[in-house]
């Protein structure tokens, strides 16, 4: 069944709530009436790959949610449909990663993973069993070359072994899981995108991310065609395929004060630290902000859902109603007036 991967997000959000989202994003209050759709987890920063436009390998200090704290934030996350497992590690390299999952299973949320796949088959089978709804694998290349040229440390037969063996455990057993490959466009990959598709329908993927390279930093790795012109030619490619494309919208399109993620949920790093958004993994001073200066508290001072209406929280959305670039946004380039 052709189904995009936001619409069962979307799916799994009652509808009071998002009612109540849309009038937040329409009066854009400092307190929001809506709860949190969805936490964000980044459970750990240690990871088996360095891949070269990733934060990860500037960090010199490493650090992992206990478990307890994972409890912690359940208890207090009673009311958030949406657990995503996504953050600047690789969440497998958490020792209680499996664990978390599992009670994340046993309260019903809908669970979104993201993993680079280089990773032994019996864990992933593992993860698998706990019914989990999205897995999100970031590849970037099309071939063993391009893949390990960007994803050092990457192993591409084993990626490619995993994705085979994955979606058949998920056919075979008849599992509600969906399997989503994600892409950036870049100099290196934009002319082999068609091979690169062809490969991911054969490996019985469900559906292709495709997004911009956005930021001056990687202009030299931008791609040379426009990426209107390239997701125009996926998409016809795509018309009578099973996988589905999935591209995201072109940056720079709205003034910072029409910013929906302040309203929509929060990203907890792995020091504990709340974040409105999770733009902060793109920052050169990440390691600075969830570690030192926790501009948005962290668990040690509130608890989820007291987070997200804290006295930061709300001073930051009144600073984003009055279009006024609160620190936190500066260089993001999502958004008109914050880079
Ligand atoms: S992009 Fe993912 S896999 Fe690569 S270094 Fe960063 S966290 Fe690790
Ligand atoms: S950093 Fe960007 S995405 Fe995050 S809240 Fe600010 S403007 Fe929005």
């Amino acid at each position: 069944m052709r189904r995009s991967t936001k619409h069962s997000f979307m799916q799994a959000i009652p509808l009071s709530n998002l009612l109540r989202y849309t009038l937040d994003l329409y009066i854009r209050p400092s307190r929001a009436l809506a709860k949190p759709s969805y936490l964000q987890i980044s459970t750990t920063s240690r990871c088996n790959l360095a891949c070269k436009m990733c934060n990860n390998q500037r960090l010199r200090r490493r650090a992992s949610l206990p478990l307890e704290d994972f409890v912690t934030i359940l208890q207090h996350a009673r009311e958030v449909p949406i657990i995503v497992f996504s953050g600047i590690g690789e969440n497998f390299l958490h020792r209680d990663f499996l664990d978390m999952v599992d009670l994340c299973r046993q309260e019903g949320k809908y669970i979104q993973v993201t993993t680079n796949l280089n990773v032994g088959k019996h864990r992933l089978e593992k993860l698998l069993t706990y019914r989990i709804d999205l897995i999100d694998v970031s590849i970037d290349g099309w071939d063993q070359a391009s893949y390990e040229q960007i994803r050092i440390h990457g192993k591409w037969s084993l990626l490619i072994e995993n994705l085979q063996a994955m979606s058949q455990f998920i056919r075979e057993e008849s599992l509600p899981t969906r399997i989503r490959v994600r892409l950036v466009l870049s100099r290196y990959n934009a002319d082999r995108l068609i091979d690169f598709v062809t490969l991911m329908e054969r490996l019985g993927v469900h559906a292709i991310e495709i997004s911009p390279l956005t930021g001056a930093v990687h202009k030299e790795v931008r791609a040379v065609s426009s990426y209107t012109t390239i997701v125009k030619a996926l998409r016809r490619r795509l018309k009578q395929s099973s996988v589905i494309l999935e591209a995201q919208k072109v940056s720079n399109v709205k003034a910072i004060n029409r910013c929906p993620y302040p309203y929509r949920g929060m990203y907890i790093a792995e020091t504990g630290a709340y974040l409105p958004c999770c733009w902060q993994l793109h920052n050169p001073r990440y390691e600075q902000i969830v570690h030192e200066e926790f501009p948005f508290g962290s668990l040690k001072d509130y608890t989820p859902d007291m987070a997200w209406n804290s006295p930061p929280m709300r001073h930051f959305r009144r600073m984003m109603r009055l279009g006024k670039t609160p620190d936190f946004c500066r260089g993001c380039v999502l958004f008109k007036g914050a880079a």
